[in-house]
């Protein structure tokens, strides 16, 4: 008997907050692996416009419904948190070379470390200049950033 192996990813990030380039790379990865758990990094020296709750919440609304999909938080090393969730992969996106300068190090280093590997997928064309910092940027200053969201999530994601 062939015993399929649950093939089970996590993709960390900081998501503040998620965008449609984080929504392509989990919808893509969901062709990878059985299950993804979206790991929301909780950083103390790292100030985010959204709360870890309502970074949270938005990723949950996006795919409300999806039971391949988890999203939880997490602090410490992403490969122990990996572990504890019976992750074999970690699954990143990549955008440009320098994306790629900075991950090809980690995941070299969380390698060696645990053994783990990570599964780069390379960005959607269109999806290449979308980033946090600029649907930020555009928030605080009273853009529409909606574009850059998520369907489920347009008019959701807003300063309080
Ligand atoms: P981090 O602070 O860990 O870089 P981010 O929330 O910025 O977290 O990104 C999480 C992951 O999503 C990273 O692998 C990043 O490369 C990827 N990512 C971010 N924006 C895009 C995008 N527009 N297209 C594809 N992948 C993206």
């Amino acid at each position: 008997m062939v015993v399929e192996k649950n093939r089970r990813a996590i993709f960390p990030g900081s998501f503040d907050p998620f965008t449609i380039g984080h929504e392509s790379i989990v919808r893509r990865g969901l062709e990878m692996f059985d299950h993804i758990v979206i790991a929301v990094g909780i950083n103390a020296d790292k100030r985010c416009m959204f709360s870890a709750e309502e970074r949270v919440g938005f990723i949950r609304k996006v795919f409300e419904g999806q039971d391949e999909i988890s999203v939880m938080t997490y602090t410490g090393l992403t490969i122990d948190f990996a572990r504890e969730n019976d992750c074999q992969h970690i699954l990143r996106g990549l955008r440009t070379s320098a994306d790629f300068e900075f991950e090809r190090a980690i995941a070299q280093v969380n390698k060696q470390l645990s053994g783990i590997d990570t599964a780069f997928l390379l960005t959607s064309p269109e999806h290449t200049p979308v980033n946090s910092t600029i649907v930020r940027d555009i928030l605080r200053h009273g853009g529409d950033a909606s574009a850059f969201l998520p369907e489920k999530i347009r008019g959701v994601v807003k300063l309080s």
